[in-house]
């Protein structure tokens, strides 16, 4: 059987969809990206050489200058990157930077896999409108916090799950608030609220939509 692809998968912080899209990738032999780690990424960097991400000029350069294989997946994990990031992503110059990376990863994956998913934002909406298969994955604001605090927590015991849901919320506004390629499912999308649903479940709703769409 083949299936479909690319597949998208978006959706606000800590709803699950980068757990997801790495199990369906595992299943499917796609090449899974995480396009949030490339905001993220562009922030680091902002904030390694002690500029402001609200700064499109530095924000900007900084994207240019990213290395995709040089990004440093713990150090860009942290409450402060992921409120950077969301800085960095209202720039239109950032996105143009990252558009193509994302759909030249989309249309061409790498040898030995057969598809692509990218989890994000925008990708149904934006990045992969024709994509067959795209899912919008959400869970409420205090279970996604409460993930969040208990990933975080394990390197930084003394935060807050209360500091962490403020954070998600002010960062759920800013995605789905920006001008450029907001937050919100596309009109085809299929929604999968994670709220009551462990991974296994999730995984197994998400396949069971991909194989029907698959040939
Ligand atoms: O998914 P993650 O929390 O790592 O994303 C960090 C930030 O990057 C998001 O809050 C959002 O502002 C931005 N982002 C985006 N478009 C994407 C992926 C992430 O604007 N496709």
């Amino acid at each position: 059987m083949s299936y479909p692809s690319p597949i998208a998968i978006d959706g606000p912080a800590a709803a699950g969809k980068g757990t997801l899209a790495k199990k369906l990738g595992k299943h499917l032999n796609f090449a899974s990206l995480d396009t949030g780690a490339l905001y993220r990424g562009v922030a680091l960097l902002v904030l390694q050489a002690e500029n402001n991400p609200t700064d499109p000029q530095k924000s900007l350069e900084a994207a240019q200058k990213l290395n995709i294989d040089a990004i440093d997946h713990t150090a860009i994990r942290s409450a402060e990157v992921g409120q950077a990031a969301a800085d960095v992503a209202v720039h239109q110059d950032v996105r143009t930077c990252i558009l193509e990376l994302q759909r030249n990863f989309a249309a061409s994956p790498p040898a030995g896999k057969d598809g692509a998913i990218l989890d994000g934002r925008d990708i149904g909406t934006f990045v992969c409108p024709d994509a067959p298969v795209k899912l919008f994955v959400t869970a409420s604001p205090e279970i996604r916090a409460h993930r969040r605090w208990l990933e975080l927590s394990v390197t930084d015991p003394a935060l807050k799950e209360a500091d962490i849901l403020a954070a998600v919320i002010a960062r759920d506004k800013k995605d789905m608030e920006r001008a450029i390629a907001p937050l919100r499912p596309a009109e085809d999308a299929h929604l999968l609220d994670t709220s009551d649903l462990g991974i296994e479940n999730a995984f197994e709703a998400a396949l069971k939509l991909i194989t029907s769409i698959g040939s």
